[in-house]
């Protein structure tokens, strides 16, 4: 048994009830089998034994009031994964499906996606059962000021700096820094994706989805092709869908679907923005409310897809974007998405292909962005308001959207020539992985036990 293997088994027997932080952690050990077989020095430091426990993992309960002046009360987590190369830096998930197993997936995730984008920061991330649906503004803002009373304590803007995910937005993100600076009489960089008025970045709205088709074009041109003119689908219909699809239509493709967990829309004439910003940022309404608003649109409901899947999947593309949550693409879609032509997928959600549609991409050989160096975006981006917060400038918008740029072809070049490096010259999920994981291995070893 390799040492992979056998720090597997020990996690399997540990966290079984973590199916997800297993799964996240098998796709990264498999890939490491080469550098881990070069390098023993990796398992005399107990290297993947300490990179796949949390340094320090916090849970906690969170009560507040409701409309109806009832107690509520939710469970409030922040997994401080590895700090090995700068501050605990990722987001807070607010979704009734959040529990310790889902954040150490994403945790561990971020691990590496956030060494990839070459910036000093470490990983970590949070959130909440609590459900954003249905509520009223002041019962989001009661919660997060809820939730921030106990998370102040451990955060700080050379500690801690969380960000938005699923149901946190630039909203939550001002009621929770109201509340942290109420507590602690600090201004500072201690959360991103704030409002432009108190710190926040310009392109950090747009970031996780407009990276997430610059990683695109990167690969794409390194096989002589691009996205100009080719049908998209795009699944989800939150921040980093909307702002996927507006990149796509900028540079001249045809995004044709988007999707929410009741249903899609299909728009053949390639879906409006500028409506889907109405329905989704602003009305905050189902998707069938953009079939009222656009003539031609047609909504398909979750319940009428074909064997429960993403019928998403099933619209002939050229090139696919999974950008609403994990393991929404199975294998079944992956050779739907292969046998109608599909080229190139690029993950903005985080591990929203399972681990066999994972293997059947590379097998394929298409252009398959994995998620840690696909939507790497959104952080690099947050690293940038942390600059500017720390130097007190802001910068323009353009002048944030080069950088981000930049970096998005920096860690596809990374991932490529490691993966070339590896003997496997077309496989990203491998690439990333050890480039992601060697810089941090090797930080962790220089600073000793
Ligand atoms: P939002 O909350 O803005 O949007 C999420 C979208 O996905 C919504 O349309 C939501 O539909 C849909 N969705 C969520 N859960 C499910 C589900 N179980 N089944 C079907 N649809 C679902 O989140 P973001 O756009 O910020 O995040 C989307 C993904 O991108 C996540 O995986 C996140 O971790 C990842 N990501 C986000 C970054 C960011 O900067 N925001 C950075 C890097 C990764 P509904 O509203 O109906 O629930």
């Amino acid at each position: 048994m390799t040492y992979a293997e056998k720090v597997m088994e020990n996690l399997r027997e540990k966290y079984s009830w973590q199916p997800v932080f297993l799964q996240a952690v098998q796709e990264v050990l498999q890939s490491l089998k080469p550098i881990l077989e070069k390098n023993p020095v990796y398992e005399r430091y107990r290297i993947l034994e300490r990179l796949t426990e949390p340094e320090r993992a916090l849970s906690f309960r969170v009560d507040w009031v409701n409309d109806k002046g009832e107690i509520q009360v939710n469970r409030g987590y922040r997994i401080q994964f590895n700090s090995a190369i700068g501050p605990y830096k990722g987001g807070l998930r607010l979704h009734p499906s959040v529990n310790m197993g889902i954040l150490k997936f994403l945790g561990f995730e971020q691990i590496f996606k956030n060494s990839l984008t070459g910036l000093p920061i470490g990983g970590a991330k949070g959130g909440s059962d609590f459900d954003p649906k249905g509520k009223s503004d002041l019962e989001i803002m009661r919660f997060c000021q809820a939730f921030m009373t106990e998370l102040y304590k451990h955060i700080g803007a050379t500690i801690d700096v969380p960000a938005g995910d699923i149901g946190v937005g630039g909203r939550e993100i001002g009621y929770l820094y109201g509340q942290y600076k109420k507590l602690t009489n600090r201004y500072e960089g201690v959360l991103t994706g704030k409002n432009i008025l108190f710190g926040g970045s310009l392109a950090r709205t747009e970031a996780t989805g407009y990276g997430v088709v610059y990683f695109a074009m990167a690969m794409l041109q390194a096989r002589g092709e691009s996205l100009k003119d080719k049908i998209c689908v795009v699944s989800g219909a939150g921040n980093v869908a909307i702002y996927c699809c507006q990149k796509l239509l900028e540079i001249g493709a045809k995004p044709v679907t988007v999707s929410d967990s009741r249903g899609m829309i299909y728009d053949p004439a390639g879906i409006n923005v500028e409506v889907l910003q109405q329905v989704k940022e602003r009305e905050r309404a189902s998707l069938t409310r953009y079939a009222e608003l656009v003539s031609g649109a047609k909504y398909t409901p979750a319940a009428d897809y074909p064997e429960g899947r993403n019928a998403v999947w099933s619209v002939p593309c050229f090139a696919a974007f999974p950008c609403a949550t994990q393991n929404e693409l199975n294998l079944a879609d992956a050779k739907t998405l292969l046998a109608n032509g599909c080229k190139c997928v690029a993950e903005g959600a985080n591990m929203p292909s399972t681990l066999d549609a994972v293997h059947e991409f590379v097998k394929a050989k298409i252009a398959y962005g994995p998620a840690k160096a696909a939507n790497a975006g959104g952080v690099a981006t947050s690293q940038l308001e942390m600059e500017q917060n720390a130097s007190m400038q802001s910068w323009d918008f353009a002048t944030v959207d080069a950088k981000l740029k930049q970096i998005m072809d920096n860690i596809y070049t990374n991932a490529a020539e490691t993966a070339k490096e590896f003997g496997e010259p077309d496989n990203l999920v491998m690439g990333a992985n050890i480039a992601g994981f060697r810089k941090v291995a090797d930080a962790m070893i220089a600073q000793g036990i």
